[in-house]
């Protein structure tokens, strides 16, 4: 190499290479340890580099490097390196949540905390991978569950680590190595968690790169995704707009959309259980996880005591003048205020309820966990997914009505519903009706993914192409094996 050719793609292309060669040597590995020993520093110089690249052409070669060392490692080995991500995620999870919140601004600390002691205790890994037999007269024939091989993933603002370590335990898992696209609000602490989680699979025995990202992501770096050969598989955890854009990709693509999810109370219900599960689950993270419960439709007769016993545990609520003050500050218009698709204000998505309300000159301590109060149905902020600590109460002549109207906020997204009762009819009705990835009945909208409830869980709910809650299953291509007339043992 020419001292002209000493560009930084090629030196980083240079050294990726040295790494991936000390990685399949061991080399690296026995670096490590002795770095582990002798408080030698050579492997902490390099991991600034790890998976973190200028180019998504660099990125994306990385990891098809990486993901064919995978498929040479054993399925115990596959194993430990999901440990490892499990581990680290618990070590990490404080500096994590610390440095998401500080750059995004959205959320709160013990909730982001909290996110990842869930998320490692509900997401499986590798033993959701079953084989299938058939045997008989003619031999044997098993089915396995193979990898795509390279992943492209678009992840969300409101999550940005819990979404990365949740799909890369998932799809590593089955065998794949995955290239993200972060949201450009997240590219930091994107950035510094990556080179975290592939420094412990290098250590681990793994081989580098199985992660990787772009410094700066942007919506071209991913929409080189979209397009790329080597992606075989696009997985998308985001909004609307980015889950049109794939569906118009040429490739096949896993899309975890936008959710509004409607809770109902009926007057069957046990009321202050209610308001104890909506606080829970829409005032998790100030209400940006798209399975926070966004708009509540309660049975006129028990109105009343829902927010009597939802004030009861902190709740503030808001009369309809200072509402409509809200949601002017809340909601912007393309075209002039009330004409057009309304915006949401980015400054108020995730920040604390006292924020909300210091906007609307009201000063409330800031450890209320939500802002309430009631409106009419077409309300904005009952049908836009709002993603902030207030929630709109409607309400309904009775749980037919509610139901009705909880389908119709809905949007058809097939998210998530919730509903509050213990009439079995509109318990069932309702479950139907919604037609909804995740169904709650009587507890938070995190019961659904095992907070709470029972059951499995992800970060990536995908909706819209209909996989539900993502595991490593989700990311993996059948495979059938014949064997013609031997080998059935019976
Ligand atoms: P967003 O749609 O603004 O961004 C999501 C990702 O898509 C980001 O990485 C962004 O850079 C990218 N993106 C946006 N437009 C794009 C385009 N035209 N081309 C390529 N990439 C594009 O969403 P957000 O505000 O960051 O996250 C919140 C949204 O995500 C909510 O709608 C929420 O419901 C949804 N979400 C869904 C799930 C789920 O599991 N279903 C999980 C988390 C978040």
């Amino acid at each position: 190499m020419s001292p002209k050719d000493l560009t930084p793609e090629n030196v980083r292309a240079v050294v990726s290479e040295v790494i991936a060669e000390m990685t399949r040597s061991g080399e690296l590995r026995n670096l490590a340890q002795r770095e582990a020993s002798e408080g030698y520093s050579a492997v902490v110089e390099v991991s600034a580099l790890h998976g973190v690249f200028q180019n998504m052409e660099e990125a994306i070669d990385a990891a098809e490097r990486a993901q064919r060392d995978l498929m040479d490692l054993t399925l115990v080995q596959r194993n430990h390196l999901i440990a490892e991500l499990r581990r680290v995620s618990l070590a990490h999870k404080t500096d994590f949540a610390r440095r998401e919140l500080a750059e995004t601004g959205m959320g709160r600390l013990s909730h982001k905390i909290a996110k990842f002691d869930l998320l490692m205790r509900v997401a499986p890994g590798t033993e959701v991978l079953t084989t299938q037999a058939f045997s008989g007269d003619r031999g044997l024939t098993i089915e396995e569950r193979a990898p795509f091989g390279v992943i492209g993933a678009i992840t969300p603002s409101t999550h940005a680590v819990p979404t990365l370590v949740n799909n890369a335990i998932c799809m590593i898992a089955a065998g794949n190595s995955v290239v993200f696209n972060a949201h450009p609000a997240t590219r930091k602490i994107f950035a510094h968690a990556i080179s975290i989680y592939n420094r412990a699979i290098i250590d681990a025995g793994g081989p580098p790169n199985l992660m990787t990202c772009v410094e700066n992501p942007t919506l071209e770096t991913g929409k080189v995704l979209f397009s790329h050969p080597k992606i075989r598989l696009l997985v998308v955890t985001g909004g609307p707009v980015v889950v049109a854009e794939a569906f118009k990709a040429p490739k096949k693509a896993i899309c975890a959309g936008p959710g509004n999810p409607p809770v109902v109370v009926d007057e069957t219900a046990d009321i202050a259980r209610a308001a104890e599960s909506i606080i829970e689950g829409g005032g998790f993270d100030n209400n940006i996880i798209c399975i926070g419960e966004k708009e509540i439709l309660v049975v006129d007769s028990v109105a009343d005591a829902l927010k009597r016993e939802m004030v009861a545990r902190g709740c503030v609520e808001l009369n309809l003048n200072q509402i409509e003050r809200l949601s002017k500050e809340a909601f912007q218009f393309k075209e002039g205020v009330g004409c057009g698709s309304p915006i949401l204000n980015r400054d108020l998505v995730g920040r604390n309820a006292s924020v909300l309300a210091e906007r609307i000159g009201l000063k409330i301590d800031d450890d209320v966990p939500l802002l309430i109060g009631e409106t009419p149905f077409d309300h904005l902020f009952v049908h836009e997914e709002q993603m902030m600590p207030f929630i709109p109460i409607v309400r309904c002549r009775d749980a037919r009505q509610a139901i009705d109207l909880a389908f119709e906020a809905e949007h058809g997204y097939g998210h998530t519903a919730v509903i509050h009762s213990t009439n079995i009819e509109n318990m069932s009705r309702m479950a139907r009706l919604m037609n909804t990835t995740l169904f709650i009945k009587n507890g938070p909208s995190l019961a659904g993914l095992g907070g709470g409830g029972e059951g499995y869980g992800s970060f990536t709910i995908a909706s819209p192409t209909g996989e539900g809650i993502t595991t490593a299953l989700t990311f993996t291509r059948q495979r059938r094996c014949t064997l013609v007339d031997y080998f059935r043992i019976v």
